[in-house]
């Protein structure tokens, strides 16, 4: 007998909506999980697209989970969860032959960074030894608590770690930050590059830019075993090892509000799902980004709750930014130029491209913010290599899949919109390929085959990612930390958690801040398995606890 009602109806199964219905469910709620797609987890996916046993991850791949409490609250190792943290964090290499190596170790990292400045690798010790001891703390701060105005005062205390007043950190830029603490280039290239990305707010954003820089100094990262997709199946396991309820193939095109209250949502007549309506006794969660929500609840209720509210999902910023993915099948592991400049970059699973100059870089934010496209592509980004870490990753043949992931402005006003990115795409994976062959000589002639990722594969992927945005909506300006979402919504039972902060990343913070509140409101936050500390089990993965 299938239900038509539950305690709690979770909108959208990505990792966020998944892993706050485990956490509800595991606390006694009945919860049901709508999804529109056939499968969870869209944006965290694993596929064979290329050749048999040439696993591609065309979203996540750098795995954040380690940085947050979520693996051991949920169980997740007993799920099949298994990450695996091959020595480097991440890394850069350069078209000069050189290279930074960036490790779970910040004394190895220091070593690395030597090589370059000895005065630097001191600074970068210096840093470390006075923020490891704040880490668990930073990291309940920084991404698993709720934004709010005392959190912020303590955000700007965290300046002191590197040495600046709070006024300092509040008032100074990404840019600023690295060139007071670091004279070398290629060392702030390295750090600048990871922040790009904006993750954690704008690099060239006044205190946003300082927290970002400085959080991306040291990135608990590793590896999904098997793929990032197995995040999605270890999460869904565990809901429904505690009675979850997934309702998959079942777009929502309503959600019900009755009396100012949130009660349930109304699936398309094109479901399998026999309940069209399915309500939700005592909570209602949508996992949709700001304008899909705000567009599925009905501007004018929202509005009738709050005007200031309503008007912000509705032109929620989706468009900084998006990410585009070149993917290349290649016979063998390529080598990288900067092999001979320090050969541990062979090892290195996730090495930035981090332009060709610090000058190249500050630049490069003010083409981004022009809309150049043709300007920035191929300038900075992620390389992922994940066969060079983890050798299961290689087909039986030997061959292995190369990625390059870049931001890139989206609009495409000047090609004739956003629609033209199927019939530019190859142009840009032209770019990348030249690029990266810049990177490591010989690359072209590995090729067996290839495939492009666009942001508006994106967004026909999945409809919550407008633009093809990857978190829920631009996090900077006002957008950033206390300018996100509200999670409690002002029409009663209704929980935002997407567009909120922290960003829905695969470190899961926005997960566990909304599951946290919503069941604080339903009287079930006091479970004995909800209180592990962030970062601890990371820290014991990677030896240093
Ligand atoms: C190319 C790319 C690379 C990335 N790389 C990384 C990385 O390396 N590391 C990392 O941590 N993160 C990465 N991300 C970000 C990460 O994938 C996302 O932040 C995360 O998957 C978002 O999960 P979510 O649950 O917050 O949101 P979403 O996955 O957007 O969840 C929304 C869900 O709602 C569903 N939905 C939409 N409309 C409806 C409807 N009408 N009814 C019902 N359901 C609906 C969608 O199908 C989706 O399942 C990347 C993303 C992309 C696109």
């Amino acid at each position: 007998m299938v239900k038509k009602e539950f305690d709690v109806v979770i909108v959208g199964a990505g990792i966020t909506g998944i892993a706050a219905g485990a956490y509800l469910q595991k606390a006694g709620l009945d919860v049901a999980v709508v999804e529109r797609l056939g499968e969870a987890g869209p944006h965290c996916m694993t596929v064979e697209t290329l050749e048999p046993r040439a696993a591609i991850n065309p979203h996540v791949v750098m795995g954040l989970t380690g940085w947050g409490p979520v693996i051991e609250d949920l169980d997740l190792e007993k799920f099949g969860l298994k990450m695996v943290f091959p020595p480097t964090q991440y890394g850069a290499t350069f078209k000069d032959g050189k290279n930074v190596m960036v490790y779970h170790n910040p004394q190895l990292t220091a070593q690395s960074l030597a090589r370059h400045s000895e005065k630097d690798a001191k600074r970068f010790m210096d840093i470390m030894q006075a923020a490891f001891p704040h880490a668990v703390d930073a990291a309940k701060l920084l991404l698993y608590s709720q934004a709010s105005p005392d959190n912020m005062e303590q955000i700007w205390q965290m300046g002191a770690l590197a040495g600046f007043s709070p006024e300092e950190f509040r008032t100074m830029n990404g840019f600023e930050f690295l060139d007071l603490v670091f004279e070398n280039e290629r060392i702030k290239q390295t750090f600048m590059g990871v922040a790009s990305i904006a993750f954690g707010g704008d690099p060239v954003g006044r205190g946003e830019g300082a927290v970002n820089v400085f959080a991306c100094m040291y990135l608990p990262q590793g590896l999904f075993k098997g793929g990032s997709h197995n995040l999605v199946h270890a999460i869904v396991r565990c809901f429904t090892h505690h009675g979850g309820t997934m309702i998959y193939n079942s777009p929502v095109e309503e959600f019900v509000v009755e009396n100012g209250a949130a009660r349930g949502v109304i699936i398309s007549e094109d479901s399998p799902y026999p309940e069209k309506e399915i309500r939700g006794r005592r909570a209602i969660l949508s996992n949709l980004s700001a304008p899909l929500s705000v567009q599925l609840l009905g501007y004018d209720k929202v509005r009738a709750a709050d005007p200031l509210l309503a008007a912000r999902m509705r032109d929620w910023g989706m468009s900084g930014e998006s990410p585009f993915m070149s993917v290349w099948l290649l016979k063998e592991i390529p080598k990288w130029k900067s092999d001979g400049w320090d050969p541990a970059i062979r090892e290195c699973w996730e090495p930035y491209r981090a332009w060709d100059s610090w000058k190249e870089a500050k630049e490069w934010f003010g083409l981004f913010e022009s809309e150049e496209l043709w300007d920035v592509v191929g300038t900075v980004g992620e390389i992922f290599l994940t066969a060079a870490a983890d050798k299961t990753q290689l087909t039986p043949e030997g061959h292995c899949v190369l990625v390059y992931e870049e931001e890139l402005p989206v609009h495409l006003r000047r090609e004739g919109g956003f629609e033209k990115w199927d019939d530019i795409k190859w142009k840009v994976y032209e770019r990348h390929t030249e690029m990266m062959e810049e990177l490591a000589p010989g690359m072209k002639k590995l090729i067996l085959s290839k495939q492009v990722h666009t942001p508006l594969d994106n967004w026909r992927k999945n409809p919550s990612a407008i633009y093809g945005h990857e978190f829920g909506g631009d996090c900077k300006g006002d957008q950033w930390y206390l300018g996100r979402l509200p999670y409690r919504m002002p029409i009663s039972n209704l929980y935002q958690i997407n567009s909120c902060w922290p960003i829905g990343a695969s470190f899961l913070g926005s997960a566990y801040v909304a599951a946290g509140i919503v069941a604080e409101d339903l009287g079930v936050r006091d479970q004995p398995w909800w209180n592990h500390p962030p970062l601890l089990w990371y820290l014991k993965q990677v030896g240093l606890a």
